[in-house]
């Protein structure tokens, strides 16, 4: 069986290493030191001043939506992991979709102007599979419109744009650390900004808005993570280089064997250096799609449709009118890729693929 794809497990006397001294301290939780060194960690080797660790990355999300006290409508992309367009709606605000653009898959600067109303009050993109938006684009409109910038990085470790990394761009940048993306600590998140007063107005959200023992700075939630996940986190970033190198060759590897297949690539942003987190590929229908995902499936491979469907089709939002969104998200798939896939693995794979066309 061959799933689209797997966490990464680091080895276990690392991580039990990491447990002994947290059984030692008997600190769970709670801002312990285990977080504070993966913090600490992870500011030096995304070369950001400010970030915190939560516990997920849709609570980052709200958490960004929050501290920016965003009001009225978010233009956002309908191209993404449900969470981005959930984490608006649950914050009392309402998502307006801006098209994507059928190359690289993120939103399409070029429609943002049009969709902006007197009620919109930020822009949350999806740097969708850590390809890098347009943010030169993006960060122009929000200046002269007057808007407040999320980037929703999920995909995103490792991801460089302009020779720096991709958390410094926007108001706030968030990540998820969930086991199912490149980099993980299980269940995590980050918020990362520039913006040290926006920092603390999170950093005591984070944390019921506790300012010490007996006192309240701000309505809170826990969004604390524990000295166990950020022990995980700890042991997977050591790995980061081998696994951000692996993902690279995997992908280049797909390129070759499968250049004779009929789909087309997510195109890679100018001045993106990426992360190969994901290997998506588009077919020309829907039915070829769905007969390929069929096909691969028998021969228990697993790829997924993500995204499908477009965020667009969300009951609770209601219909909106992204043509290119809709119609990429009937013929994406995404191929496994993971630490442990071998190169047997991917032959299979791309013999399947192959044979299915040809049939
Ligand atoms: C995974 C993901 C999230 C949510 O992260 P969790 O850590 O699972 O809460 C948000 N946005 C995108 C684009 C994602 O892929």
């Amino acid at each position: 069986m061959i799933p689209v794809t797997k966490p990464y497990l680091p080895p276990i006397e690392k991580y039990q290493k990491y447990v002994e001294g947290i059984y030692q301290r008997q600190w769970l939780t709670n801002n312990g030191p285990l977080v504070n060194e993966f913090e600490l960690q992870l500011k030096d080797y995304l070369e950001q001043n400010h970030l915190l660790y939560v516990s997920n990355g849709t609570i980052a999300l709200q958490i960004a939506i929050k501290a920016l006290k965003l009001k009225g409508e978010i233009i956002t992309t309908p191209f993404s992991y449900v969470a981005t367009t959930s984490s608006i709606v649950w914050e009392g605000c309402t998502p307006v979709y801006v098209d994507i653009d059928e190359g690289t898959l993120n939103i399409d600067p070029k429609k943002i102007e049009d969709a902006i109303t007197g009620k919109t009050s930020a822009i949350l993109a999806t740097h969708c599979f850590g390809n890098a938006c347009d943010i030169d684009a993006i960060d122009g409109i929000a200046k002269k419109h007057n808007l407040k910038v999320i980037y929703d990085a999920a995909h995103c470790f490792g991801t460089q744009y302009k020779g720096k990394s991709i958390f410094g761009y926007g108001d706030i940048s968030t990540c998820s650390l969930h086991a199912t993306k490149l980099m993980h600590s299980i269940e995590g998140g980050l918020v990362v900004t520039k913006d040290p007063d926006l920092l603390k107005r999170m950093a005591y959200m984070r944390n019921f808005g506790h300012d010490g023992p007996e006192k309240f700075n701000g309505v809170g939630i826990n969004a604390k993570n524990s000295e166990f996940h950020a022990a995980m986190g700890l042991a997977v970033l050591d790995d980061i280089k081998v696994i951000l190198e692996r993902r690279r060759e995997q992908s280049k590897y797909y390129d070759e064997k499968l250049s004779n297949l009929e789909v087309k690539y997510q195109k890679i942003q100018e001045q993106c250096d990426f992360n190969f987190a994901y290997y998506p590929i588009v077919f020309k229908s829907e039915e070829i799609c769905l007969a390929t995902k069929k096909g691969l499936e028998i021969n228990e491979i697993f790829p997924r449709r993500y995204f499908y469907p477009s965020l667009s089709k969300l009951e609770y939002v209601g219909t909106q009118s992204v043509a290119s969104s809709n119609s990429i998200s009937k013929r994406i798939l995404c191929l496994p890729v993971f630490h442990t896939l071998s190169k047997e693995e991917q032959d299979m794979v791309c013999r399947i693929l192959l044979r299915i066309q040809n049939n």
